[in-house]
């Protein structure tokens, strides 16, 4: 461990890169954090080996972000544009949010998800085998205590059948391994084991076990009522916590300064993304740039629908709230709404202007 070289970073204008200097290796490389045993090494495996890293860095353990602070405090402050003493503040109140998408806006579905983690165990690029299973084991007890609307049965992908699982991809409810940055963070060790998806029936809470998180969390369905979507999430975070912690006496990791604690620190704070599914056939013709300029401008960051890595098809896109932290989460998906209307207006006269 000690006395192993300054590696190359391939991301050369990544953060890891600005801010893994070589006396801060010196300082750190040889510290393995106790909960997985993780090291700088590992945290910033994706920016070493590609060059194409924005950030390039993530937590294999809540020890990470303290163990390593000496990259990680900077590199999050220049990330999310906080100050050094910034605190995070949570509102999951749904009665605050102002208004709702244009009822006659182009929308085919809207999804809010977060990011948690429970104390103890390390995260998805760490996780010890054993912990990974102990998490599994834990929420599938905890998943049995919902009720209501929120009741519903856990998958584990181990032994499902391909058919299904092909289905609940297309039908946008699944993960799906290959991302190259999440196998080179070591997120993808032991693939499928550990990992599975719990829902209600109508597929509207959801959460992945096991992914980039222990535990994403979701609330979505067809159409733009963002309200409806944001007090389902609200709820069904509430019951899944009380439960894991009726079930283990464990807690979420929250951290004062960072909010909700995720493997990746560009989710840190709510790590909540708020999106909709939506036609933009205007700016499609425009040009992506305008699209991800103009998002930028709003706050609000393009993908295409199959997912962060899955690309983009057609005039559909999924629009999301950009930050995660420095915000709550009723300011961000106010954000999403409010910016989701000034695109769909703008797309309606770029409709025009290219003769649609
Ligand atoms: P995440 O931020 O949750 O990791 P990804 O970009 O990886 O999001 O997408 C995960 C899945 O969620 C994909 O299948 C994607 O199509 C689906 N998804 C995201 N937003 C929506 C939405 N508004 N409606 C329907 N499906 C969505
Ligand atoms: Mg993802």
């Amino acid at each position: 461990m000690s006395g192993e070289p300054f590696p190359e970073i391939k991301s050369k204008h990544s953060l890891v890169a600005k801010y893994v200097t070589q006396p801060i290796w010196e300082k750190l490389s040889s510290v393995v954090t106790k909960t997985s045993g993780f090291t700088l090494a590992k945290a910033i495996s994706c920016a070493v080996e590609y060059d194409d890293q924005h950030c390039g860095i993530y937590a294999g353990d809540w020890d990470s972000y303290k163990d390593f602070a000496d990259v990680f405090d900077p590199l999050i402050q220049d990330y999310h544009g906080i100050s050094a003493d910034a605190v995070h503040t949570s509102d999951m109140d749904a009665s605050k949010i102002q208004g709702t998408i244009d009822p006659s806006a182009p929308v085919h579905s809207t999804r809010i998800r977060v990011g948690r983690n429970i104390d103890g165990f390390g995260l998805s690029p760490g996780i010890t085998k054993d912990q990974r299973l102990g998490v599994e084991g834990l929420m599938k007890k905890a998943f049995a205590n919902l009720t209501g609307d929120l009741a519903g049965t856990y998958y584990p992908l181990t032994g499902m059948e391909e058919k299904v699982r092909q289905q609940l991809v297309d039908d946008h409810f699944l993960f799906v391994s290959g991302d190259k940055n999440l196998i080179t963070a070591g997120m993808e060790r032991d693939w499928p084991e550990g990992r599975g998806i719990f829902h209600n029936k109508e597929k509207t809470f959801l959460t992945w076990v096991n992914e980039e998180d222990q535990l994403r969390i979701i609330s979505m369905q067809k159409g733009g009522d963002v309200k409806a979507v944001f007090d389902r999430l609200a709820r069904g975070i509430q019951a899944v916590q009380d439960s894991v912690k009726k079930e283990s006496g464990k807690d979420f990791m929250l951290d004062a300064k960072y909010g909700f604690i995720h493997s990746c620190p560009t989710n840190l704070g709510t790590g909540m993304r708020a999106s909709v599914h939506v036609d933009l056939p205007g700016y499609t013709k425009e040009g992506v740039d305008a699209l991800k300029a103009r998002c930028e401008a709003l706050k609000l960051q393009p993908r295409g629908t199959r997912g962060e890595s899955g690309g983009q098809t057609g005039v559909t896109y999924d629009i999301s709230n950009k930050h995660r932290l420095g915000y709550s989460e009723v300011e961000l998906v106010q954000c999403m709404i409010d910016g989701v209307n000034t695109l769909v207006k703008e797309d309606i006269e770029l409709q025009k202007k290219h003769g649609l």
